[in-house]
């Protein structure tokens, strides 16, 4: 407890003594435990990379795996991204996190290129603090060299917040990207603030409407409009657009009207752990193959 304290008052300021309460106590000591124990995960090998299909609302093939990372707490069980990617952030552990799952997910990819799945690429998600980095081309670079994963097999996502905090910055590290050969994709399309004259600077493949938009497309005439919008200015730049958090037939078939390009979601496949993938691939490719 005297460490919780100590970690308190240092955060809040010497004289903020009177802003304790039992949950903030709770939530700091977690917030420790998660810290102290991220800073050994890596050498721990508690992260297991969970992956989950993108797919091509015509004709139904695979175009992606998108990597997710999953952390397997011995004491805390599973703990979600979005509880510590910010810690990671915050701390600095994203770099080598990020460069862990990266590497992970193009050998992965080999892997399943070796047992003969038909070739797809792997889509890492990018922290912005990643997308900063000076050296993030080498490190890219040097991953795809290693694993012997071609350029074009790999997919980067980053977040329409992360590339607008710096729009100048991110046409040129976009550019180079883009040189390089991977594909890329804008992540959690719509709640940031892209207008149609930022988008045609960035070189990047895909836009992905935020699950936020997918959720209630068919009883919300603003998320329907702001869905549909995406789509058409998608197909106006020759970007594909692709929805995340498809869970109904009702919301594949408003995408589809509206062509939408590809679909991701609970409806096709929940993040598997890489071992069920060739299983997923072979059952998917039967059922896709009768319609
Ligand atoms: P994201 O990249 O936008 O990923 C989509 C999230 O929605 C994932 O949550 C996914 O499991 C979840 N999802 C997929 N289909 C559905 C659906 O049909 N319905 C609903 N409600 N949710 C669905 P997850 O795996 O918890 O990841 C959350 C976020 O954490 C990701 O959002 C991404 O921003 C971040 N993240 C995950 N893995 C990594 C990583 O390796 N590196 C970095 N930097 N961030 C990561
Ligand atoms: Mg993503
Ligand atoms: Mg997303
Ligand atoms: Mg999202």
């Amino acid at each position: 407890k005297a460490d919780i304290a100590m970690y308190c008052v240092k955060g809040e300021g010497r004289n903020n003594v009177q802003f304790y309460s039992p949950q903030m106590d709770a939530n700091a000591d977690k917030r420790l435990l998660l810290e102290t124990s991220l800073r050994k995960a890596l050498d721990n090998r508690e992260f297991r990379v969970y992956y989950q299909p993108k797919v091509d609302i015509v004709s139904k093939r695979i175009t992606a795996m998108e990597a997710l990372i999953r952390w397997d707490h011995p004491i805390l069980g599973l703990v979600s991204p979005g509880e510590f990617i910010p810690l990671a952030e915050e701390t600095g552990l994203i770099i080598p996190i990020g460069e862990w799952v990266l590497r992970a997910a193009c050998f992965q990819n080999c892997e399943w290129v070796r047992q003969g799945i038909p070739p797809m690429r792997v889509a890492v998600n990018l922290s912005g603090y990643q997308f900063q980095q000076k050296n993030l081309l080498e490190t890219i670079r040097g991953i795809l060299d290693e694993t012997g994963l071609t350029a074009d097999l790999l997919e980067l996502e980053i977040t329409e917040s992360v590339i607008m905090q710096n729009p100048d910055f991110a046409v040129s590290v976009l550019n180079q990207l883009r040189d390089l050969g991977v594909h890329i994709s804008i992540d959690d399309f719509g709640i940031g603030y892209s207008s149609l004259a930022h988008l045609k600077r960035f070189s990047v493949n895909t836009l992905k409407i935020d699950k936020s938009f997918v959720r209630d497309v068919e009883i919300n005439s603003a998320d329907a409009a702001i869905a549909t919008a995406i789509i058409a200015m998608g197909n106006s730049l020759n970007l594909k657009v692709i929805a995340e958090g498809v869970e109904t037939e009702g919301q594949l078939s408003f995408l589809s009207d509206n062509k939408c390009d590809e679909v991701q979601g609970y409806l096709f496949s929940t993040p598997m752990p890489p071992e069920k993938v060739a299983e997923f691939m072979r059952e998917h490719g039967r059922s896709a193959g009768r319609g």
